[in-house]
């Protein structure tokens, strides 16, 4: 296993910095995804696609980079470094592989355009109220009418989905045979009549997440992704691919950087935090956890580089890395204090004035938020059900 990094790699970590420095727009730099919007996202969307390096992740064939995973790693240290805005993994990273492999030449030319360019908003509608960890238990149904689908039910903690143009669902197609078996993988435009979508306010005040409806929703035959109950196979790919790179470690790397900043800054008993041994002792045990989690991650990354696809190894890495985000936010609390408490601070629609130092803003958003990171994904009760199937045989 080779762990450093050759020239070639360095050149190309030279090339990106610059890039990025000259091109990601100042007021995106750092922001989260709801602050900028669909606006935002766009913008930056449109100077990645012009680059030519809006979906590293892609065959070049379909419009992707072409860059070895060691290139991809750099890519992903480099943009949080600037802190970049977050894109719409729902098309780039889950339904785009989804239609590039499993799709119609129609179909590959219908949507793949529009998610690499930003102008379609992706949305996912897998889980629904009772199936969530349990995902093939979907009773969203579609019935065939000629031609078309007639869908019916509801889909909840859909992420976005007031700014989507299209959401990839799964659903039921045949009640009468093993759960998976019956499930049948569909795009909807959410234009179409009878879909209405409904807020769920999160604990940090936003409007991230929705509840979905869809009453007698028509949608073509020919907007289905491969056979008729074979949906559970397509689903099962992309959840794949939502858990790859999920172990977010270089922008952990980059909060553990602002949390000792922070610490430096605040005082304890009269010196600066981060003296304070007891506050030392947790970011030390963090970093150390953080430090381990980036080796066995680029140990996945050189298994990655021989052409070895992701496997149940990236169960750890989920659990591990979604931990470490939740302490970081947890110690960052911790750092700031009582400026954490009045915690809905700026953002669309609010003029209170900002208590406290610039550092502290969002750090109690952020912590309330980050409590989704275990869920989300598959919960890590599940990825430790697959760590005892699959890796260690129980
Ligand atoms: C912020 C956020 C955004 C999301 N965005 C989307 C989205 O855009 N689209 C989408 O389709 N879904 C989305 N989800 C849904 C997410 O995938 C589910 O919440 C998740 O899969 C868990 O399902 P559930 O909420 O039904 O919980 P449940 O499955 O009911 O689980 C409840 C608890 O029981 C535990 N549990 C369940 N089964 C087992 C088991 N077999 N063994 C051990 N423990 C178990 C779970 O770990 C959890 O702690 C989002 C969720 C959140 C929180």
């Amino acid at each position: 296993m080779d762990l450093s990094f050759s020239k070639e790699d360095e050149a190309f970590r030279a090339e990106v910095r610059a890039f990025l420095e000259a091109e990601c727009p100042s007021d995106l730099r750092g922001a989260r995804i709801y602050d900028v919007g669909r606006e935002g996202t766009l913008r930056w969307t449109q100077i990645l696609y012009k680059k030519g390096w809006v979906a590293p992740s892609w065959p070049k064939e379909y419009g992707g980079t072409g860059w070895s995973p060691t290139q991809k790693y750099i890519w992903d240290e480099e943009t949080a470094r600037i802190g970049t805005p977050a894109l719409n993994g729902f098309g780039l990273n889950m339904v785009g592989p989804v239609i590039y492999t499993f799709g119609t030449d129609e179909q590959k030319k219908r949507y793949l355009p529009g998610i690499l360019s930003g102008a379609n908003w992706w949305c996912q509608g897998y889980s629904e109220p009772g199936a969530g960890s349990d995902l093939a238990g979907v009773r969203t149904r579609a019935v065939r009418e000629g031609d078309h689908y007639i869908v019916n039910g509801q889909k909840t903690w859909t992420t976005l989905a007031q700014y989507a143009d299209m959401i990839f669902c799964l659903v039921r197609t045949d009640p009468n045979v093993k759960k998976q078996e019956g499930i049948s993988f569909l795009l909807i435009d959410m234009k179409t009549p009878g879909i209405a979508v409904r807020p769920i306010i999160t604990l940090d005040g936003g409007h991230e997440v929705n509840d979905v409806f869809l009453e007698n929703v028509k949608v073509p035959v020919e907007n289905r992704i491969g056979e008729e109950n074979k949906g559970w196979t397509y689903a099962k790919f992309l959840l794949g691919h939502e858990r790859s790179n999920i172990a977010g470690v270089a922008r952990s790397k980059k909060s553990l950087e602002k949390l000792k900043s922070i610490a430096r800054s605040e005082m304890a008993g009269g010196r600066p935090l981060i003296e304070s041994p007891d506050f030392k002792r947790k970011v030390a045990e963090l970093e150390i956890d953080l430090l381990a989690l980036e080796f066995t991650d680029l140990r996945a990354l050189s298994e990655a580089a021989k052409g070895k696809p992701p496997g149940p190894e990236t169960s750890p890495l989920k659990i591990r890395g979604t931990e470490i985000q939740q302490r970081l936010t947890e110690l960052t609390m911790e750092a700031v204090g009582y400026y954490a408490n009045p915690f809905i601070k700026g953002g669309p629609g609010r003029n209170e004035p900002e208590i406290g130092p610039d550092y502290a803003i969002h750090s109690a958003p952020t912590y309330f938020n980050t409590r989704k990171t275990s869920i989300y994904g598959g919960t890590n009760e599940i990825q430790r059900n697959i760590i005892a199937k699959m890796v260690l045989g129980l």
